[in-house]
């Protein structure tokens, strides 16, 4: 594979988005690929998310403000950033790297490792709508609400600073009626020009059917235990049932990816930052993602009602969701939003997302030449899902590392 010769099989492990689009991608190389989930298709944080494709966006998550914020955090129940207090000494590892990572200069770095990425985005979303993906991509601003002129400057200093960090970003600020679905309290917003959005887990599914459409194998109920590699042979051994040999093996587990991935050289530490949605009627059908960045909610058009999510809550993937935070949620937003029927919430949803302590996503080889890894994106697996694919796809295919998958080489 270093050789530049693209295996004639392969199995990625994960049917979220991210290991869905490294298999679409690897097809186009011509390659033949099997997608095994523990669950099903979009089982993880690929279901539930806000289904933004927001480029512009899509920063680093380690920054000073969330560090100031964290810590006041701590002390507040209610607050959308939660850390259990427990015993865990690897989780508060995890945090005081991330800490270590939430200055400016580490930010810049990697904001420009991102921005080439970033610049792939939408681009790879075109790819998969023009050959077959039937699952739409809306064009829409984002648009965040304020309640003062205050209260937005600190969403504008980091406009400003992922703009001269070279990134396409175009932004209008507005006061007065922002109009719905923002209450008579905002009375400043930002809007956010050129960005996306989706119904994350039917796309995840249309992927899916596209793959499997193009002579791919999915496989459900397939929790994969180990890799076993050796001298000329590969395979992924299940819970139970009978080992599948391959020539490539893809990490795609999002929160989950140490267990599989660490055998592999892979150091990096992926945490679950939980986050927890619902969706609720409104009055007038909504057209646009809508942020509230002071209260740290994100909302999108889902299926004729509204998609509100929010929360990064640092316990494990598989932990029961706390029924408090669906509430903090709602009543940190309910001043702020007109023409909702808060009491018609259904699909109540805790995802996590892949988290590491540096802000970046890992994508690439590992130190065995046929497992690769891709995963970590954090808050932005579905805007950079596609994008990953395609230049994981093109690595695997051509032993080659694209320039913009570098900065995110697993070993690191
Ligand atoms: C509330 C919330 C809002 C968000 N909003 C956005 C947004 O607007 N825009 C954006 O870009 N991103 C957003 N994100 C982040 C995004 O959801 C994630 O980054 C992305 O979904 C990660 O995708 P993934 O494929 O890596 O992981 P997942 O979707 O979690 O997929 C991993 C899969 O691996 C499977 N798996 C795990 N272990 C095994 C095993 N041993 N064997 C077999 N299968 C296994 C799991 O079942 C799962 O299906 C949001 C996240 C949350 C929680």
């Amino acid at each position: 594979m270093t050789g530049g010769t693209a295996p004639r099989r392969c199995v990625v492990v994960g049917g979220g988005l991210v290991g869905l689009s490294v298999a679409w991608f690897l097809q186009e190389h011509g390659v033949s690929v099997t997608v095994v989930d523990r669950s099903a298709v979009a089982a993880g944080a690929s279901w539930g998310n806000a289904g933004w494709l927001s480029p512009g966006l899509a920063t680093p998550l380690p920054e000073p403000a969330v560090l100031r914020y964290g810590l006041r955090a701590l002390l507040d129940p209610g607050a959308a950033l939660a850390v259990p207090a427990r015993l865990d000494p690897s989780l508060w590892r995890f945090l005081l790297t991330f800490a270590r990572h939430c200055t400016a200069a580490q930010w810049h770095r990697a904001m420009l490792a991102l921005a080439e990425i970033n610049a792939a985005a939408l681009a790879a979303y075109d790819e998969l709508g023009r050959s077959g993906v039937a699952a739409p991509a809306t064009p829409a601003p984002i648009t965040a609400g304020f309640t003062s002129a205050q209260e937005a400057r600190s969403l504008l200093a980091e406009l400003a600073a992922i703009r001269a960090s070279g990134q396409d970003l175009s932004f209008t600020v507005r006061d007065g009626d922002p109009g719905a679905p923002f209450s008579d309290r905002i009375t400043c917003t930002v809007e956010i020009a050129d960005q996306r959005y989706i119904d994350p887990g039917g796309y995840t599914a249309a992927l899916a059917e596209s793959v499997a459409a193009r002579g791919g194998t999915i496989r459900a109920g397939f929790t994969v235990t180990r890799l076993r590699s050796e001298a000329g042979s590969i395979s992924v051994e299940p819970a139970s049932g009978d080992p599948v040999p391959t020539d490539a093996v893809v990490l795609a587990t999002g929160a989950w990816l140490d267990t599989l991935a660490r055998p592999f050289g892979v150091r990096r530490r992926v945490r679950a930052g939980r986050g927890y949605s619902f969706d609720v009627a409104t009055s007038s059908p909504v057209t646009r993602p809508v942020y509230l960045p002071a209260q740290r909610v994100a909302c999108t058009p889902y299926q004729g009602r509204l998609r509100v999510a929010g929360t990064m809550e640092f316990r494990g993937p598989d932990e029961a969701p706390v029924a408090g935070r669906f509430a903090a949620i709602r009543e940190s937003s309910r001043d702020l939003l007109s023409g909702v029927d808060w009491d018609s919430a259904a699909h109540h949803w805790v995802g996590p997302r892949p988290v590491t302590a540096d802000g970046l996503p890992l994508i690439g080889a590992t130190s065995d030449p046929r497992v690769f890894v891709a995963g970590g994106h954090g808050m932005w697996g579905i805007t950079l899902g596609p994008a990953t694919g395609m230049l994981l796809a093109e690595r695997i295919a051509t032993g080659k590392d694209p320039a913009a998958i570098l900065p995110f080489n697993p070993l690191r």
